[in-house]
């Protein structure tokens, strides 16, 4: 039979769908407000998702994962950013960035050492790449690891690091060769598994954050922390290569995220448009609500269509950084206008954290920034269009999803 395009869900996605959003319903969303107002992050909430598999959702069974696709994935994200974008966060640093680089990139004792806990969620990992003076550019950092018999010792500081306090695992990328980092050569650069128990490790809190306030961001310094030759991700001078791959898979997460808040934003809209009353009729009826809300309806199926396409292309083990980048890109973008939008809609109620539309706007700008900011996305979309960007292979790829034992993706797609 011919190979047809489908964009039906099937029954492990829809299943997903429906246990995170029935998750973050109940244990979350009732507290929201309140978590946010008092900037507290609620470590119950790990449990629970690492109760329900979450954690560990597109890692294989055979390192203590769900075993179910990117697609599952990119669902749950949609469903958590709903309820709150700190929700999502965990699943960004901890599954896209952190997890999945270690399932391409590690070695089998790697896997058993840091995935199987991360999956099962009894260690949690986090990513760490920006640094006080480098953030987009990130063959300005400084830090340094310096090779000492089996070991290397790292030091310096990352900041801006998602669960910087909470993590126990970091994913972190340092200079080994200073003769390239003088030439800016990312060829030099190399990845480490850090563990927060390590001499000479200390992190700490940005409590001055004023998005994703129940979520939680901080930085951490190494201190001559030495760290054994096992715990280096990939060949020395693989780096770079890492940093990217693990974009790859976190933008992919913000991405679908981001067009869980597009909805979110639309659903609060919708509710305040169809209540409140001016002029003798619903603001719904008003053409210029219904614009903003036709945007939101726009961007939200746009989106969502972005990121499945680079789940599927991941799923099929296809390198995807071109549509990835432009699924975080567009739907981030959108994310920060539906926002603004629906406090516009709600007017003064709308400028108040009585209703969640102003949270919705503060976590929305985070993404804008964040692995890869608008500017960095648009200058990579040009590229690629004129023909100044191609991605080279690289010596690892993501593993494609072989199916729950069904033929859904055949070898050789
Ligand atoms: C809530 C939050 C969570 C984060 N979590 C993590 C994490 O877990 N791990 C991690 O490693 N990092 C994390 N970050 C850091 C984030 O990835 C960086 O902030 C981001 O990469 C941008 O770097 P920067 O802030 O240093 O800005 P800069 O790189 O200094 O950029 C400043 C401005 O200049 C623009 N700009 C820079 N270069 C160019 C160019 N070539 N052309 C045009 N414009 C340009 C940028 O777009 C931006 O507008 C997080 C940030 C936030 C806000």
């Amino acid at each position: 039979m011919a190979k047809r395009l489908n964009f039906d869900l099937n029954d492990e996605h829809r299943a997903t769908e429906a246990l995170v959003r029935e998750f973050a319903a109940r244990e979350v969303a009732p507290h929201i407000r309140e978590n946010d107002a008092s900037k507290t992050f609620d470590r119950n909430i790990l449990r629970g998702m690492a109760e329900l598999g979450i954690l560990g959702l597109a890692v294989p069974e055979r390192y203590g994962g769900a075993g179910l696709d990117y697609i599952a994935l990119g669902l749950a994200s949609e469903e958590l950013e709903y309820v709150d974008t700190s929700l999502r966060v965990i699943l960004s640093v901890h599954a896209g960035l952190n997890s999945l680089s270690i399932l391409a990139w590690g070695t089998e004792a790697q896997k058993e050492k840091f995935l199987r806990p991360q999956a099962e969620g009894t260690a949690i990992g986090t990513y760490g790449l920006t640094e006080p003076d480098a953030g987009s550019d990130a063959v300005g950092i400084r830090s340094t690891a310096r090779r000492d018999g089996d070991s290397y010792i790292l030091s310096g500081e990352k900041h801006w690091i998602s669960l910087a306090e909470i993590a126990d695992n970091f994913l972190v990328i340092a200079w080994t060769d200073p003769d390239k980092r003088a030439r800016r050569d990312h060829s030099g650069l190399s990845a480490f598994l850090v563990e927060r128990d390590s001499d000479g490790f200390e992190s700490g809190d940005m409590t001055h954050k004023w998005g994703i306030r129940a979520g939680n961001t901080g930085w951490f310094r190494m201190h001559d922390v030495r760290v054994p030759r096992e715990n280096r991700l990939g060949e020395e001078g693989e780096g770079f290569r890492i940093a990217m791959f693990a974009l790859d898979q976190g933008r992919y997460t913000v991405a679908a995220g981001a067009t869980g808040l597009i909805r979110a934003c639309r659903d609060q809209s919708v509710r305040w448009a169809r209540s409140r009353t001016t002029f003798g009729q619903e603001i719904g009826r008003h053409q210029l609500v219904k614009q903003m809300i036709a945007g939101m309806e726009r961007d939200y199926e746009v989106s969502r269509l972005l990121w499945l396409r680079a789940g599927e292309m991941k799923n099929r083990g296809r390198r995807n950084t071109r549509e990835t980048s432009l699924a975080k890109w567009v739907s981030t973008v959108a994310s920060e206008r539906a926002a603004s939008d629906a406090i516009q809609i709600h007017g003064a109620y709308g400028y108040s954290d009585e209703y969640p539309v102003g949270r919705f706007w503060r976590n929305s700008k985070g993404a804008v920034i964040y692995e890869g900011t608008r500017e960095i996305h648009t200058l990579m979309q040009a590229d690629y269009a004129l023909g100044y960007r191609r991605d080279r292979p690289t010596r690892v790829v993501l593993p494609p999803f072989r199916g729950s034992g069904s033929d859904d993706f055949p070898e050789g797609v």
